[in-house]
């Protein structure tokens, strides 16, 4: 058996469960179903409520977990997704659809891994604050291997409010003494 790997997976929901009930016990009970299938949680962050992303309107619940598996990345996306299919979530080809879990990999210790089912990085999590900020709570030092720069480093870039240009600036065009 290959030695284990730690990764970073995204969990997301905006579909009450009939058995777990609204999208932030859906997640409670993803982090439970992922240690039922060997896939140990070594830290989650707090689940967080945000504004719905892309055609579904509902509100999403989200989380990060740091997950240790000898799985490789393949495998990896191979288990998450039957445990997706367990919550009763139905793939349509459609992306952002409503769906009861989502569960995607974000980091890996490995690094890169470009293949016609699975990137590594997720190609979307450096613009999403749903991500980057449950895994600041948890993996604040993890670099992406693509730019060179922290977990932290990303939240806080893409949280940080934009400067205001200099001529909009107030008494930008006020006389000067
Ligand atoms: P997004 O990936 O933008 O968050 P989504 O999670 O709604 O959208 P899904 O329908 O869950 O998209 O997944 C679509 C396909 O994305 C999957 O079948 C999987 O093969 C592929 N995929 C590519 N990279 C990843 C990754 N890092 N983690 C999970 N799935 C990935
Ligand atoms: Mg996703
Ligand atoms: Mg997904």
């Amino acid at each position: 058996m290959s030695a284990p790997q730690r990764y970073v997976v995204a969990l997301g929901s905006n579909i009450a469960h009939p058995r777990h009930g609204p999208p932030p016990r859906v997640l409670h009970a993803a982090l439970a179903a992922l240690e039922t299938c060997w896939l140990p949680v070594i830290a989650a962050a707090p689940i967080v409520t945000s504004a719905p992303l892309g055609p579904s309107r509902r509100r999403y619940a989200n989380t990060v977990a740091l997950i240790e598996t000898p799985l490789a990345p393949l495998a990896l996306l191979d288990r998450l997704q039957a445990i997706e299919a367990a919550f009763g979530r139905v793939r349509r080809g459609q992306r952002w659809q409503a769906r009861t879990l989502d569960l995607d990999i974000v980091l890996w210790e490995g690094g890169l891994l470009h293949d016609r089912r699975l990137t590594i990085p997720h190609p979307q999590y450096h613009l999403r604050a749903f991500v980057l900020g449950p895994a600041a709570r948890i993996v604040p030092d993890w670099r992406d291997p693509e730019n060179g720069l922290c977990v932290k480093h990303l939240h806080a870039r893409l949280t940080r409010r934009a400067p205001i240009p200099k001529a909009l600036r107030p008494h930008a065009h006020a006389p000067g003494p």
